[in-house]
């Protein structure tokens, strides 16, 4: 399994919000547990989502015609409809 740093980071993060809910009165270690798990896939999924919709923008490049950034292969300048 390979690592980015800025997912140590949001585990480490994950980690220390864990610790904090133990902390609260009536919780136990399952639901510190649990609650953090969740928050983990949670942000994992918005990340992931994120870095999808960069892509999305980034990867189709640019109009060959006017430079308009092209969205959904289109130009939204040289081939709108
Ligand atoms: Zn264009």
């Amino acid at each position: 399994m390979k690592f980015e740093k800025r997912e140590i980071l949001l585990i480490v993060g994950i980690l220390f919000i864990m610790i904090g809910v133990m902390a609260l009165p009536h919780m136990n270690l399952i639901y510190a547990v649990v609650i953090a798990f969740l928050l983990y896939f949670a942000i994992r999924v918005f990340i992931g989502r994120r870095k999808r919709q960069i892509q999305k923008e980034v990867g189709q490049g640019i109009c060959a015609v006017c430079g308009a950034k092209v969205i959904d292969d289109k130009c939204p300048k040289c081939d709108a409809t």
